[in-house]
C-alpha cells in the first residue's frame, strides 16, 4: 500500500505501535525519529535546488547516516547513488560524470578525494559532509539542523527512478542499473514472502550497505516491515570481540551474509555452549556468489542453524530466487520469489528443458528499466521484457534453480564447455585451501585452458604438483588446470567475488 519508498517510511513512522530501532554502535533511533531526520535532509537538499530526478550520491561507510542520506535523497524524488566505497578516486569520478550528478553526499572519511572530484566532475555542485567542513566540501549537519522536521509531499510514482546500481564491474566498465521505487518495493514484498520474516525480526547488517544486495535485503526489507536493524560498520567487526556483544545484547536473527562471511564464521572462537544456548539468529541467507559446498558444510557443523542460499543481480533490484525454510536443495540456490518468472534459454533464446544447461533469463516487477545512458547495452540485457542475466544455470523438475557459471567465464576447451566452478568447488575441498579461482587463459593448441589460482588457509603451504595430481584423480584431462599459481591473496569485490577481469589482465600483461 506504499505509493513509493518515501512514503514508506512515513508511513511505517506512524503506524508502528512497538519500539523498533535502528541500531549503531551506543546509539539507537526509532522509526520516528529516522523518519524526522530524513525529512530534515530532505528539505535540505530541496533548498539546494536539488529537483525530482536529479542523481545524488552516497559515498559513506556503513552507518545511520546512510540511511537518512538514502530516504533524505527519495523523500525529494530525486536519485540515489550508492558509490562502492572501495574505489578510488578516478573510479568515483568516472560514476559521478556518468550519472551527472548534482551533489555528493559523504564524511570526512574520503576528503582526500574532493579536490579531485571539485576538479573533475563538472555537474557536481557542492560535496556535503556530516559533521565537516572543508574548503572543498560543505558541512550537512548544520544545514539540516536548521530545517523543520515535517513530511514532505512523496506524490511521485512507482515507476520514477529512486536508484542507480553501479555493477561493481567485474566484467568492464561499471553499468547504472536503473532502479525505481516499484521494483525495489516489489522486490521486498516478495522477499518478505518468500523468506518469512517476523516481525519481530532483527536484521544484521554488515554486508557493505552500497551494493544492491545489502541495500534491499538489510535495509530496505526491514524498513519495508519495521523492523530492526542493527548496523555494524563493517563485515570486520564480526571478527571482533565486539561481535559477541552485539549476539549478547542485540540479538539478532536475521543475518544475511556471502560466502567468505561465512567461511570467516566457521573458524569464530566461540564456543559450542555460547552457540547452542545463546546464539541468536534463527536464519541465515547466503548470496551475492557461489556458496562452496565445503563452506557450507563446515558452517552447518559448526552453528547448526539454518543457511539458505539465494541468488540475484543487481539488475533484478536484485533477488530473483532463494531457497526456503520449509523447503532447501543442497546446491541449488532456490526456487523463483512469488512474482518472478524464470527460464533457461540456448543461444537462439530457445527455451530449454528441465535439467538442461543454458542461460537464465527473468522476469518481473523486480526487473531495472535498464543501464543508465546506455541504449544498446539496455537493448542486448533486456529482450522482450526477459533480463538476460549472463548466468548459465538449469532448473529442476521442481523448479529449482542450479548456478553453473556466468557465461563469460565459461572456458572453451578444444571446442569443449569447461566450468570453472566445478574446478574451483573440487579445490576449496582441498585441505589448506582457503580460496580458489580458475580462469580460461588463450592457448595455441586448445583455444583456451583453465588455469587455477589458490589461496592457502593461514599458516598453510600448498604444493602445485600435489594440487595437479589430486585434480587429475577428479577430473578428465582437459579439465585440469595447466598451471596452478599460489598465490597469498586473490582480487575481490565487495561480495567477496573474486575478480576474475583482475586475475585475466594479469596473465595477458605477463604474456605481453
Ligand atoms: P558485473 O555484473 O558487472 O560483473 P557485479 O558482480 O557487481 O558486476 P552483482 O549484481 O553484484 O554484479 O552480482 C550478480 C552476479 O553474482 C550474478 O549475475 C551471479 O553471477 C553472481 N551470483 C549472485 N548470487 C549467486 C549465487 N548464489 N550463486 C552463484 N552466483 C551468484
Amino acid at each position: 500500500n506504499f505509493k513509493n519508498l518515501g512514503d514508506m517510511l512515513i508511513q511505517n513512522a506512524k503506524k508502528l505501535k512497538s519500539k523498533k530501532y535502528i541500531f549503531f554502535e551506543d546509539k539507537k533511533y526509532t522509526y520516528a525519529e529516522v523518519n524526522k531526520i530524513t525529512n530534515k535532509v530532505a528539505h535540505a537538499l530541496t533548498n539546494l535546488g536539488l529537483k525530482k530526478g536529479d542523481r545524488v550520491a552516497i559515498l559513506l561507510d556503513n552507518s545511520p547516516e546512510f540511511l537518512f542520506s538514502f530516504f533524505g535523497i527519495t523523500k525529494c524524488g530525486a536519485v540515489a547513488v550508492p558509490i562502492n566505497n572501495f574505489l578510488k578516486q578516478e573510479e568515483i569520478g568516472y560514476i559521478l560524470n556518468d550519472c551527472q550528478v548534482k551533489y555528493l553526499i559523504t564524511s570526512e572519511n574520503y576528503q582526500d578525494f574532493f579536490p579531485y572530484l571539485k576538479e573533475n566532475v563538472s555537474s557536481l555542485n557542492a560535496t556535503l559532509t556530516y559533521n565537516f567542513l572543508s574548503p572543498h566540501s560543505v558541512n550537512f549537519s548544520e544545514l539540516i539542523n536548521n530545517e523543520p522536521d515535517n513530511d514532505p509531499p512523496c506524490d511521485f510514482e512507482m515507476d520514477d527512478l529512486a536508484v542507480l546500481i553501479y555493477t561493481s564491474g567485474t566484467t568492464g566498465h561499471p553499468k547504472g542499473a536503473m532502479l525505481t521505487h516499484k521494483n525495489l518495493l516489489s522486490n521486498c514484498d516478495a522477499c518478505n514472502k518468500a523468506f518469512k520474516v517476523k516481525k519481530s525480526d532483527r536484521f544484521l547488517l554488515f554486508l557493505p550497505m552500497f551494493h544492491s544486495y545489502a541495500f534491499t535485503t538489510c535495509v530496505l526489507l526491514p524498513t519495508f516491515l519495521g523492523c530492526s536493524i542493527i548496523i555494524l560498520r563493517s563485515v570486520m567487526e564480526l571478527r571482533s570481540k565486539k561481535f559477541k556483544n552485539v549476539l549478547l545484547f542485540k540479538r539478532p536473527t536475521f543475518f544475511l551474509g556471502v560466502p567468505q562471511v561465512y567461511s570467516a564464521l566457521s573458524k569464530a572462537k566461540l564456543p559450542k555452549w555460547f552457540i547452542k544456548f545463546l546464539y541468536p539468529v534463527r536464519i541465515h541467507v547466503s548470496g551475492g556468489a557461489p556458496l562452496p559446498e565445503e563452506i557450507l558444510n563446515v558452517f552447518k557443523e559448526k552453528f547448526k542453524r539454518p543457511i539458505i542460499e539465494g541468488y540475484g543481480l543487481s539488475e533484478a533490484s536484485p533477488v530473483v530466487a532463494v531457497n526456503r525454510l520449509e523447503w532447501q536443495k543442497p546446491y541449488s540456490v532456490g526456487l523463483p520469489l512469488p512474482d518472478v518468472e524464470v527460464k533457461i534459454v540456448n543461444d537462439d533464446e530457445e527455451e530449454l528443458p528441465v535439467g538442461e544447461i543454458g542461460e537464465l533469463i527473468v522476469k518481473g516487477p523486480n526487473v531495472m528499466k535498464g543501464y543508465w545512458n546506455l541504449p544498446e547495452a539496455t537493448e542486448q540485457a533486456i529482450r522482450n521484457g526477459w533480463l538476460f542475466t549472463g548466468d548459465m544455470a538449469k532448473i529442476d523438475e521442481d523448479g529449482f534453480i542450479y548456478i553453473v557459471d556466468r557465461k563469460k567465464d565459461l572456458i572453451i576447451v578444444k571446442g569443449i564447455n569447461v566450468y570453472p566452478r566445478e574446478i574451483e568447488e573440487l579445490l576449496y575441498q582441498y585441505p589448506g585451501v582457503e580460496a580458489a579461482a580458475v580462469i580460461g587463459v588463450p592457448d595455441e593448441a586448445s583455444g583456451e585452458v583453465p588455469v587455477a589460482y589458490v589461496m592457502p588457509k593461514e599458516n598453510e603451504s600448498l604444493n602445485e604438483k600435489d594440487i595437479k595430481n589430486y585434480l587429475k584423480s577428479h577430473l578428465a584431462n582437459f579439465k585440469v588446470p595447466k598451471k596452478i599459481h599460489i598465490v597469498d591473496e586473490l582480487p575481490m569485490t565487495a561480495t567477496g567475488k573474486v575478480l576474475k577481469r583482475k586475475l585475466k589482465e594479469q596473465v595477458l600483461q605477463s604474456t605481453e
